[in-house]
């Protein structure tokens, strides 16, 4: 049952693929909404400086483990980890992504598509398959919060193997929450549209390398900060979302609306 707070007081979180843009703008809010936290990421020395950042500036246990996601062994480990660390995981991000290649669909080369789908696919699902039975041997419930995209809802020209990855993780997202909502594990998404990071650069760049297109037009005309990404996902995180689950939720400027 909903109190309606939006406090994270207590809980346990672990964020995958948080060493810079929205992971670690969320890493700052989940923990200063009272959590504990294992970030992780693929910079070691850059991820445990932000960890120890973070944990004075908060006050909250904050550790920082090193992970690939396109490796089993490696997502299976930090998952482990961060339930020893904390004595249990009850929220869970599954951040990692990369832009991928940008090209005609007829161009795209098919190792540039697999290591994509790699990391946008496989890693989410990677992640929540070891994410689950945690939170099942827990018995309280939990959230699971992935990142789709406005090109998980509509499709993004010169950017189809992309949008197709983030298609997928919002399928996942939905069957998995059809699947755990009787043991009140929710699973949501985040769609967002275009967001201040090295990954939103390197994707305009690319494109406008690939096809002399405009860039989307954004109703708010202007592309969204990382730290406004952040309310949604404390939201989803905490009980005030209580009766939340299944949804892939916009925060895009008004983008799928025009
Ligand atoms: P970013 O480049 O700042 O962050 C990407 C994160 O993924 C980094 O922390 C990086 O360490 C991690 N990562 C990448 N490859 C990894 C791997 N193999 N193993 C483990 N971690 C890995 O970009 P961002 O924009 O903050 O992207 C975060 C998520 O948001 C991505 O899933 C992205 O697709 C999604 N997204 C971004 C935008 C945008 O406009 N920036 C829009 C919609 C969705």
């Amino acid at each position: 049952m909903s109190d309606g707070s939006f406090s994270l007081h207590g809980r346990k979180a672990l964020i995958v693929g948080c060493d810079s843009g929205i992971g670690l703008a969320c890493a700052r809010s989940i923990a200063a909404a009272g959590a504990s936290l294992v970030m992780s990421g693929l910079d070691q020395a850059k991820g445990e400086a932000l960890a120890s950042e973070i944990a004075a500036s908060t006050g909250q246990a904050v550790h920082y483990v090193a992970v690939d996601v396109r490796d089993e062994g490696s997502v299976a480990a930090l998952v482990a980890t961060a339930e020893t660390v904390m004595g249990g995981i009850d929220i869970a991000m599954n951040n990692a992504g990369i832009p991928g290649p940008a090209s005609a669909i007829q161009d795209l080369n098919a190792s540039d598509f697999d290591n994509l789908f790699a990391i946008n696919v496989r890693g989410a699902w990677l992640g929540m398959k070891y994410q689950i039975p945690v939170m099942l041997k827990g018995g309280e419930g939990g959230s699971i919060i992935n990142l789709a995209s406005t090109a998980a809802i509509s499709g993004l020209a010169f950017v189809g193997a992309y949008s197709a990855s983030k298609h997928a993780v919002a399928g996942l997202t939905k069957s998995a929450a059809i699947e755990l909502a009787p043991h009140n594990i929710r699973v949501n998404a985040i769609a967002p549209g275009p967001v201040q990071t090295p990954l939103l650069d390197t994707m305009r760049a690319r494109r406008k390398q690939a096809a002399d297109i405009p860039p989307s037009t954004v109703p708010m005309g202007r592309a969204a900060q990382p730290e406004e990404m952040a309310g949604a996902v404390v939201w989803l995180a905490s009980q005030a979302s209580s009766y939340v689950t299944g949804a892939i939720i916009s925060i895009d400027g008004g983008v799928i609306a025009a």
